[in-house]
């Protein structure tokens, strides 16, 4: 037997990574750099002394979504959790994606969109963007014609580059897509609109969110979807049984009661963002508006790579976008702590000078 799998001629290359070095300041992976309340953590410890460890979990995760529904006023049939938001787009593929199929997505933009859809052997058509990185609504209209794609993926803020899709974007997106619009929403909290709001009961729109950023919460694993409740019902048939385990089903309930902990937490972020950009604006870099919890730059006279080995050096680990495509010599900084962003922005100017 051939241990080639068929999917190694979808140019899967390396697969996807982000290195992870021994540093001092890491600003590389879209982390909350505050970890999430202690009484959280408390109460969660509690909880895990009360699990039956030797039953199955609840493989409805009622009670977690029926958090998360009242969260978001909508329905507990509305929403579909998994291990992570990678693995609700992964459970999206692989119920609407697969041979034959095709998912449109508009580059650059969130790798794993188009990795997990060739994993799931769902062909891939990439629109570009315009060279601000914002989304060109006329490619859009011709990829989804030229194209009809079953899934149709943005994502807002969108990953690497940092804006949010405006509002009447999304919905003509809606509007044009021939299939599912899924709506990744990783960093939603960071910006001042969603599309949650856009998610009712038969329109092929889902919003897909993570515990991951906002909440602290990347240890976790946990992520879900908004969506129709008989897409949430699609899914369910497909994903693995028990997937959500006991810890994860509590950890999750018990954080949506320290709404105002994450809301606190999102807007010290979000003022260092202003911070990060205003100091960024004064150095010899390119960068991009960010609605994220992350700032796109391009340095103008030094190599993108030699910035990001030079900020290494100094024990600040950022990630390193210079030779992705379409972003050419491209760095992206996480918004850290005020210590840490200033630490990154020293060692910054220092590199450049
Ligand atoms: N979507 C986007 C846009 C992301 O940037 C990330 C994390 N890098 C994810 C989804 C996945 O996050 P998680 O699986 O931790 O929920």
């Amino acid at each position: 037997m051939s241990l080639i799998p068929p999917t190694d001629d979808q140019g899967l290359g390396e697969g996807y990574h982000s290195p992870q070095l021994h540093v001092a300041v890491r600003l590389n992976t879209n982390e909350a750099p505050l970890p999430p309340p202690q009484a959280w953590v408390d109460e969660l410890q509690a909880e895990v002394g009360r699990i039956q460890f030797n039953r199955y979990p609840d493989r409805d995760a009622a009670e977690l979504r029926a958090a998360l529904a009242a969260f978001h006023g909508v329905d507990p049939a509305n929403v579909f959790c998994a291990n992570g938001s990678n693995e609700v787009l992964q459970t999206l593929l692989l119920t609407y994606g697969g041979p034959g199929r095709t998912a449109a997505v508009f580059e650059p933009t969130y790798a794993l969109h188009g990795h997990i859809a060739r994993i799931t052997r769902t062909a891939v058509v990439e629109g570009e963007r315009n060279a601000d990185f914002t989304l060109d609504v006329v490619d859009v209209k011709r990829v989804l014609s030229e194209h009809r794609p079953e899934l149709t993926f943005l994502c807002s803020p969108n990953n690497p580059t940092g804006r949010a899709e405006p509002a009447d974007v999304v919905t003509q997106v809606l509007d044009l897509a021939p299939g599912l619009l899924v709506v990744d929403e990783a960093y939603g909290q960071f910006a001042a609109w969603s599309a949650l709001p856009l998610v009712t009961g038969d329109r092929p729109l889902a919003v897909v969110r993570t515990f991951s950023k906002t909440w602290s919460m990347a240890a976790a694993r946990l992520g879900y979807l908004v969506g129709p409740s008989q897409l949430v019902a699609e899914l369910e048939k497909r994903v693995l049984p028990y997937h959500l385990d006991a810890v994860k089903q509590a950890a999750g309930r018990l954080a949506l009661s320290y709404r105002a902990e994450m809301e606190a937490r999102v807007a010290m972020l979000v003022e260092e963002r202003g911070r990060l950009a205003a100091a960024l604006r004064d150095l010899p870099v390119e960068t991009w508006p960010s609605d994220a919890n992350f700032i796109l730059f391009r340095p103008l006279h030094v190599e993108g790579h030699e910035v990001w080995r030079g900020l290494l050096e100094r024990s600040v680990l950022i990630r390193n976008c210079a030779s992705w495509p379409r972003l050419a010599g491209c760095l992206r900084v996480t918004v850290g702590t005020k210590e840490e962003n200033s630490a990154f922005l020293a060692a910054l100017a220092e590199v450049l000078a």
